[in-house]
């Protein structure tokens, strides 16, 4: 059926009406609101000075809110006030003065900085309390009681850390079911309060949870929706049945939009399973806040009037809005969330009138504090009838509660969702909380802390969008003037990085399914070598097998002699002298066009990555979108650097009498010798940068990844490249590779890959140069290995540093040039990590790489297979296994090597020195942040390298003292995006400029000068 506004039992007419009522409604309440003036002796006076005054700066406010964030983990005076010091060094001139005078002296160690610690804490523990409802069963039933004396019901929340491992999420299931198993016998022992206990004849339960179905997973991931649905309803059952037993009333919050389908799915799944069909007390929360929400309610209603029995549904606007924001914007995704506040509010009103329109089949639960909205709501039912006993008004705990009571008052049923738990998980809350509250766009802080009046606040959303709007056309923005606009500099700052696949979204993930069946069917085909254009067959071959499963051959290649090198040298030479006399921009246009050509395929393009190369989907898809990247960036950073306007062609420093002209010139021959683990990306990026600077290409990719090239080179044949310009030229490295290095024309070598060969490739290009008919030095270009570390803080957020060590250290079997494998703990916090990332790591999922669900596929081949087994027995005797999955018979049928982590391991010692390429880690503890550092540099390598700290000083210092090309910060160490992280190294780990980068193509050209006197018999031109 159709769900617009005129399916609703409300007549365009009674629009008006309704919001007459809803203004009345709204004057009512804000009328009859207990004091809300809170008096300098209760808590909530000093909670709203330290707020008020944390408001007035925004600097003052993102510290203090980063400060209560790690709090947690400072568990003394010293830790404490130091990073006291740290957060409001910057920021003190805007704080009030005696928070300022007690920072002065508040040194640490002193008696004076204990104090101030201990106040601080004090304080932020009460500020949390305000918010938590208690940290275990005992005071929680005490906070639930004084709710039900108020006549207020409650749902209850339990705060947890995020959710890592399989232990993890079985601890939080048995916390809800320990909870309902508490606190059940003395709540439904409690004498009746009819106000919440019941809907008219209804009886309600009044134990009441509210769950996240990502705790119940750790695995959780809407790639995979039929693994998570199904390891989500294991859980998931057996809490419904236990709060069933007990009569509890459950309800399933919503989370951030990445998952949101597939909660709405997992729920919509179970509830219609014959178990729970016919049971009513169940609920799911809508955010309004998105885009999708009016389709997600309509579906919804549809499917309960299908299943029969009513489910509640908690409207809300949503609790993740700066998150979804900037996650969308960083991504290049659609942003799923209305961007203005009063679309929100105006999209919360539209659906409360769905909401009650779907009534009985669905049944409202109103949650906000925003009076206008509730106002609306209680409006609405008013005007079809629905009877206050069948609509419930929800609020949080510890916000508004002269606003519940008014409610109370009034005869609404009244409900208080109550997060408790621990501190640790609690600051994260307590944050969002805060961020919410101080928001410029809160209700709340409008309406109570600016007293902005009600009659403003009572205005409908669109009534107040329209006022934004006229006031935002009076004051047009300077900065978006045309002429602002226009003066945008160069090519490359329009460059966007191509948005990675969205599978969350089902059509993506079919789009892929369909791909990867397409490639199946394309599975043994045979591909030549290209030389000059021609197609050429070779009397061997490379069989390009599929190593999650070694029986499958994925791709024959034809494998290319000495000879054919020296032909693919000869025919790139013979297309040198048009190609590199073709205007940049014609160049950079193949580049473009390849773009757009790997846009269209890039399903198909990473379903043969997945096959031949292991990726996982997501891997594969950002190895695609990587090398797209390429392409854009390089083609605009070649005609930014020929132009005279941005780079530094043609352009040259003239003075009377002598004109300077500064040229780029091609190198020449360029072989290009690439690896296999970012088998597009890394290829396209050499090739294309060497192509658009005019230069002529032979192509030697690995031999484990030939399939994939060829499919490069298809490209480029499709776009109609001149002959010679690419040649492609599989084969083995030690013939071909050779031959090419060696080549006495061959002016350019770009390698990517281990150190062995690429040490190798150096030397034999310096003993070979200079032997051709013109002679030349070659350059080499290349990108080798890392042993790249994460230093893991005594203070780090352990909810990152866990799952940001395992994607860095496990994704994509740890084969990444820029994987973790090392993590380099501080003593403290050595245990506590240690155990949860093991426990982390044992949940993931080992298979092969085209089951979405995959986190770790295979190796590449046999050979790495060997050596990564050889590896885990040096680790068995260097230190102690902390753990050894062990792939079973999968380690038969393809590659594959379960992840290991080896703890207490010597950081002079083999693990923690060689490079392995694989799923190994070292875990290696240090006494303080000093001999992390030191631990950190102690290698040859100087790739990528991480911290996870949040104490300002110490990040500082791994930005001065880590030796490392790509550092990263609180985050992944993997996963570089062109443009934006230019990656490469130093020390062992390579030579040249970093890839993606503003310098990168320098390397590819020779610059020339060129000066001519201008100057006649004392005449120059001016
Ligand atoms: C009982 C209860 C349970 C809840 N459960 C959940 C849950 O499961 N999941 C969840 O996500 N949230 C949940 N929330 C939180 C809720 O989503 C809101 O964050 C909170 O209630 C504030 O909304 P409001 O109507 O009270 O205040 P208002 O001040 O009217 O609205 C604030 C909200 O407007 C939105 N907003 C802010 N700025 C903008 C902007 N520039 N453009 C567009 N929109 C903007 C945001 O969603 C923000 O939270 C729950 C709230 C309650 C009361």
């Amino acid at each position: 059926m159709g769900h617009d506004l005129n399916a609703l039992p409300i007549a365009e007419a009674d629009h008006a009406a309704i919001e007459r009522s809803t203004r009345e409604i709204g004057q009512y309440i804000f009328s009859h609101l207990a004091d809300q003036h809170a008096n300098i002796f209760e808590r909530r006076w000093w909670d709203d000075r330290i707020m008020a005054w944390a408001m007035r700066d925004e600097s003052v406010k993102v510290q203090m809110f980063r400060l209560l964030d790690v709090l947690p983990m400072l568990d003394t005076s010293e830790s404490l006030t130091e990073h006291l010091h740290e957060y409001f060094h910057d920021v003190s001139k805007f704080l009030p003065t005696p928070a300022r005078l007690a920072l002065a002296v508040a040194q640490p160690g002193t008696l004076a900085g204990r104090a101030v610690a201990a106040a601080g804490r004090r304080n932020a523990l009460a500020h949390a309390r305000r918010f938590i409802a208690g940290t275990n069963t005992q005071e929680v039933l005490v906070a639930a009681m004084r709710e039900r004396k108020l006549r207020r019901g409650f749902t209850l929340d339990i705060l947890g850390e995020a959710v890592a491992s399989e232990v993890e999420a079985d601890h939080y299931l048995q916390a809800y079911l320990d909870l309902i198993a508490g606190i059940a016998p003395t709540v439904n022992s409690w004498s009746e309060v009819p106000e919440i206990d019941r809907a008219a004849d209804e009886v309600l339960p009044r134990v009441n949870v509210s769950v996240k179905l990502s705790a119940l997973d750790s695995q959780f991931d809407p790639i995979d929706p039929v693994g998570t649905t199904e390891r989500v309803g294991r859980r998931l059952r057996d809490l419904l049945r236990a709060a069933r037993a007990a009569r509890s009333f459950v309800n399933i919050d919503m989370e951030s939009y990445k998952i949101k389908d597939l909660t709405l799915a997992i729920f919509r799944q179970i509830m219609a399973e014959d178990e729970f069909r016919e049971w009513r007390e169940v609920g799911i929360v809508i955010q309004a806040y998105l885009k999708d929400s009016e389709a997600d309610l309509c579906a919804l209603a549809d499917w309960a009037r299908e299943r029969g029995t009513p489910v509640w549904v908690r409207l809300v606007k949503g609790a993740y809005w700066d998150y979804e924001t900037v996650l969308a914007n960083s991504q290049g995704w659609p942003v799923p969330v209305f961007e203005q506040k009063w679309e929100t509010d105006a999209n919360y009103e539209r659906l409360t009138r769905l909401l009650i329109a779907a009534y009985p089949h669905l049944r409202p639960a109103l949650g906000s504090h925003n009076i206008r909205s509730i106002a609306h709501g209680l409006a609405v039912a008013k005007h079809v009838g629905l009877p206050n006993s069948q609509i419930e008004l929800q609020m949080l705990y510890g916000m508004a509660d002269h606003l519940k009571q008014a409610l109370v008052n009034m005869g609404y049923r009244m409900r208080i969702y109550m997060p408790y738990g621990e501190l640790i998980p609690g600051m994260a809350y307590l944050v969002r909380r805060l961020l919410e509250n101080t928001s410029n766009d809160s209700f709340l802080r409008a309406s109570f802390t600016e007293n902005v009046s009600p009659e403003i606040m009572l205005m409908s959303p669109w009534e107040t969008g329209m006022r934004a709007t006229a006031s935002n056309h009076q004051a047009p923005s300077e900065n978006s003037s045309p002429a602002v606009i226009a003066a945008a500099v160069s090519q490359a700052d329009d460059f966007r990085n191509e948005p990675l696949q969205d599978f969350s979204k089902a059509e993506h993930r079919q789009e892929m399914t369909d791909a990867l069946a397409t490639v199946r069917s394309e599975f043994g085909r045979t591909y030549p070598l290209v030389i000059d254009g021609q197609a050429v067959g070779t009397d061997h071959a490379i069989e390009s097998i599929d190593p999650s499963q070694k029986d499958r051959v994925v791709g024959v290649v034809a494998s290319a002699s000495v000879d054919e090198a020296l032909s693919a040298v000869a025919a790139a030479e013979g297309a040198l002298g048009q190609w590199s006399k073709r205007p940049v921009e014609e160049r950079a246009e193949f580049l473009r066009r390849a773009a757009a050509l790997m846009r269209e395929r890039r399903y198909e393009l990473a379903a043969w990555e997945v096959y031949e190369c292991g990726k996982a989907w997501r891997e594969a898809d950002g190895d695609i979108c990587e090398a797209i990247d390429f392409c854009e960036f390089y083609a605009r950073l070649a005609i930014d650097m020929q132009s005279e306007r941005t780079g530094r062609g043609e352009r040259g420093v003239d003075v009377p009498g002598e004109e300077n002209r500064f040229y780029y010139l091609p190198r020449g021959v360029t072989a290009v010798i690439a690896p296999w683990n970012f088998p597009l990306a890394i290829l396209t990026g050499m090739t294309t940068a060497a192509l658009v600077t005019g230069n002529t290409v032979v192509m030697k990719p690995a031999e484990q990844s030939s399939v994939i090239a060829a499919k490069l080179m298809e490209i480029f044949q499709e776009l109609g490249l001149p002959p010679g310009v690419l040649n492609y030229l599989p084969g083995p490295g030690e013939t071909v590779g050779a031959a090419l290095v060696e080549h006495p024309n061959v002016a350019v070598i770009a390698f990517t890959g281990s150190r062995a060969v690429g040490m190798h490739i150096y030397r034999r290009a310096a003993e070979t140069s200079g032997q051709g008919a013109a002679p030349l030095v070659k350059r080499v270009i290349a990108e080798m290995g890392g042993k790249n570390a994460i230093i893991i803080d005594a203070d780090a957020d352990l909810d990152e540093a866990v799952l940001g060590v395992v994607r860095s250290a496990f994704g994509y079997q740890g084969q990444k040039c820029s994987a973790c494998s090392r993590a380099i703990v501080l003593d403290k916090v050595y245990d506590q990590f240690l155990s949860r990332l093991v426990e982390a790591t044992r949940s993931l999922k080992v298979g092969p790489a085209d089951e979405p669900g995959t986190s770790v596929g295979p190796l590449i081949d046999a050979e790495s297979q060997a050596r990564v087994l050889d590896y885990v027995r040096i680790g068995g005797e260097e230190g102690r296994a902390a753990l050894a999955v062990d792939a079973g018979p999968l380690a038969q049928q393809g590659y594959f090597v379960g992840p290991h982590i080896f703890a207490d391991i010597n950081s002079g010692a083999r693990l923690a020195q060689e490079e392995i390429f694989g799923p190994v880690l070292a875990v290696i503890r240090a006494r303080d942040l000093d001999q992390a550092i030191e631990m950190a540099n102690s290698v040859e390598y100087a790739l990528t390298g991480g911290i996870f700290s949040r104490s300002p000083a110490n990040l500082d210092r791994a930005r001065r003292e880590m030796q490392v090309g790509n550092l990263y910060l609180n985050r992944p160490i993997t996963g570089a995006l062109v443009n934006r992280q230019p990656f490469g190294g130093f020390k062992m780990s390579g030579i040249g400029s970093q890839a993606g980068g503003a310098d990168y193509l320098l390397q590819f050209v020779i610059p020339r000068t060129v000066t001519e006197n201008t100057m006649r018999r004392g005449f120059a031109p001016s």
